[in-house]
């Protein structure tokens, strides 16, 4: 970014109370803000509490070492069993934990009690594999229970895993197992996608040809397709149904450290070579779990929680497995895509389970959206009382949308802020205590300390924008970049000085709350100011016919960049008709929201936009197209065909 902090062009006066009886009835009020302010460590190890230790910590941070946090690190605790065992030890052994849902419809539920079994003998078949403490894990599945039974038993007996989306190629696969240096895989045949069986199992067989995989001694496959004619490597391959089902089902949990590593997790390659995230065991379980049960205000007894992310992001590790297990919660997992084998599907599973709390993407926001309204209303969505949003900025239309569609017009919705390295929740409102602005993430959580700062790295006044930052140390913070300490300094401690530099821009409002503005990466340079391209993408939005809209900075010679919008039109809308028509009317649109610096030079309709496997825009790609240059790293892009047709779109260069 230059000089120029952002400008903030969005003027956003809708404003939501929260509902009165949910309100009264709130996990957590106002005075948590208080409680936090007045002694935020104290409060933290209040909520260290939320768990079962081993050993209870007498240390909160350490932070002698900065970037190098310690927390709660003379505690001791076994995350599997502050997720399984000990409800079923609390009497809620019957409890459903997690309500499956296949993508052909095939359904299983399984309680505490019968996760505690599952999760026992997984552990005790890794561990006849050979995998002690310390050693990793990959795990390479579809979206069934055995993902998150895998993740729990790594847990159990104290080795970290390393999830890798399951979408992801052999390339993608085999890149990661080099880098965690895995020992085991676990993987399934196959799982189901988009109404078919789609092969998982040969992935891994190609990626263990890889160099720097020799150290994978088992791969344990579960059957889920029944896939014929599967490539099978003796003494290498094993059943899952052979190896895990004989095992006993106790398995005694042993503690470990607070800072024992949990997971290694690799960032969605938005904006480049994704990073291996590290996150040990205290304070991470500690901030999910609170962050759960505050943002979601869930009640563990009546709520049916709902997370629709794949296992394989983050939001999957925080808000499907630790943060809602470590609650006691039930919840539903589905396999599949939203759209098979209709459109309604995820309405259906609403209906179907009464989930009260759904937390989604504003992608898959802007694609019911596009699908039309019609589609929601004709299922029972009527048990929903909380939504949440996180992935990207949410349009302020989209987040509108949301609630008026979804959720009766009714519902809180919480626009959840954070990162794979923040491990947890860390920019949101809370349902019962925050008055809510359609487009803004608002406000830290409880215990949380973030700003924005301009260049120089002084807090901007409200009304201003520039880089969001945290300004102390969080529970769930990455650790390190596995194996890569320096660039951990580097990337995150080194732009602001003792700040941490989340690489997004964002303003502050009038009233101080805080608005993201999309990756720094991604801001414009338009005649000497800096624009946001969310802003500009949410006045797009906000027009009747727009759904989703994607906008970008291309070279231009007089005005440094110009502004390129890519637009999805809403369903029922004609393309082609009159759109050089259509065309002008969203740039005057624009202009009459914004002001006439962000109106865009060029506007293109088009079908698809090009989004990473976690369902984001990539900015980086379009700019390539509107820059008539070659296309960049395209490994993560769902759907590189997306590209072919938007450029096929394009007129001749300008
Ligand atoms: P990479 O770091 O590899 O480029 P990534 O940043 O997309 O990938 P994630 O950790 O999955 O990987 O995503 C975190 C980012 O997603 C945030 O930095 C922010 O840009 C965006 N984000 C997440 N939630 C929100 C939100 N509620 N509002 C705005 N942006 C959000
Ligand atoms: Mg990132």
């Amino acid at each position: 970014m230059s000089n120029e902090s952002l400008a903030s062009l969005l003027k956003e006066e809708r404003r939501f109370a929260p509902p009165a009886a949910l309100a009264a009835e709130a996990n957590v009020t106002a005075e948590a803000y208080e409680q936090a302010r007045a002694d935020r460590l104290g409060f933290w190890a209040t909520q260290a509490r939320r768990l079962s230790w081993e050993t209870e910590p007498t240390q909160v941070l350490d932070w002698s070492d900065p970037p190098f946090a310690k927390w709660f690190a003379d505690g001791r605790l076994n995350v599997a069993y502050n997720c399984v065992d000990r409800h079923v030890e609390n009497g809620h052994g019957d409890r459903v934990a997690l309500h499956f849902e296949g993508e052909p419809g095939d359904t299983r539920s399984l309680t505490y009690a019968d996760l505690q079994r599952e999760v026992s003998k997984a552990a005790h078949a890794l561990t006849e594999l050979g995998v002690q403490a310390g050693d990793r894990v990959a795990i390479y599945l579809p979206m069934i229970p055995e993902a998150v039974v895998s993740m729990l038993a790594c847990a159990r007996i104290g080795a970290p895993h390393s999830v890798v989306f399951g979408g992801f190629s052999a390339d993608a696969l085999a890149t990661r197992i080099h880098d965690a240096d895995a020992r085991v895989v676990i993987t399934a045949d196959g799982g189901y996608r988009r109404g078919k069986p789609s092969p998982l199992k040969p992935a891994v067989d190609e990626a263990l040809t890889r160099p720097g995989t020799e150290n994978v001694r088992s791969v344990l496959v579960v059957r889920r397709t029944g896939q014929e004619d599967l490539a099978w490597t003796e003494g290498r391959d094993v059943w899952w149904h052979d190896l895990v089902d004989r095992q006993p089902e106790q398995h005694t949990p042993q503690a470990f450290d607070a800072e024992h590593p949990l997971f290694i997790l690799y960032t969605s390659g938005t904006t480049g070579k994704p990073k291996g995230i590290l996150h040990t065991t205290g304070g991470y379980l500690t901030q999910t779990s609170y962050t759960h049960h505050a943002v979601f205000d869930l009640k563990p007894e009546s709520d049916v929680f709902w997370c629709t992310a794949d296992v394989g992001w983050v939001t999957g590790h925080s808000y499907i497995v630790y943060g809602p297990l470590s609650n006691g919660a039930t919840e539903v997992l589905y396999e599949g895509t939203p759209d098979t084998p209709h459109q309604g599907r995820w309405w259906e599973i609403v209906q179907k389970y009464g989930v009260t709390i759904l937390y989604t993407a504003p992608t898959a926001i802007r694609a019911a959206m596009k699908w039309g309204d019609d589609i929601p209303a004709k299922f029972d969505l009527s048990s929903l009382r909380v939504l949440g949003s996180v992935g990207e900025p949410i349009n302020p239309e989209a987040w509108v949308w949301y609630r008026k569609h979804i959720g009766a017009d009714a519902t809180p919705v919480v626009d959840t802020w954070w990162q794979t390295e923040t491990g947890s929740i860390m920019i949101s409102p809370l349902p019962g205590v925050t008055e809510a602005k359609p487009g803004s993430a608002q406000v830290p959580l409880p215990g949380i300390a973030a700003t924005v700062v301009d260049d120089e790295g002084n807090e901007v006044p409200d009304g201003a924008g520039g880089y969001l930052v945290l300004t102390e140390p969080w529970p769930s913070m990455l650790r390190t970049i596995w194996g890569d300490d320096q660039r951990y300094r580097d990337t995150y401690w080194s732009r602001f000085a003792g700040r941490y530099f989340a690489g997004d821009g964002a303003k502050k409002d009038e009233d101080g709350d805080i608005w993201l503005l999309g990756r720094v990466d991604d801001v414009m340079l338009v005649s000497g100011h800096n624009i946001s391209t969310t802003e500009v993408e949410s006045a797009l939005v906000s027009h009747p016919k727009v759904a989703e809209a994607a906008v970008v900075g291309a070279k231009d010679p007089q005005t440094t960049q110009a502004i390129c919008a890519f637009v999805i039109l809403r369903g029922g809308q004609e393309q082609g008709a009159d759109e050089a028509g259509l065309v002008e009317e969203l740039r005057a649109h624009v202009a009459k929201q914004l002001g006439p610096i962000a109106k865009p030079k060029r506007i293109l309709p088009v079908s698809e936009l090009p989004k990473t496997r976690s369902g984001k825009i990539m900015r980086r790609l379009l700019r390539d197209v509107a820059e008539n240059r070659a296309l960049g790293d395209v490994t993560t892009l769902t759907d590189a065909s997306v590209m072919d047709l938007i450029q096929a779109k394009l007129p001749a260069a300008p």
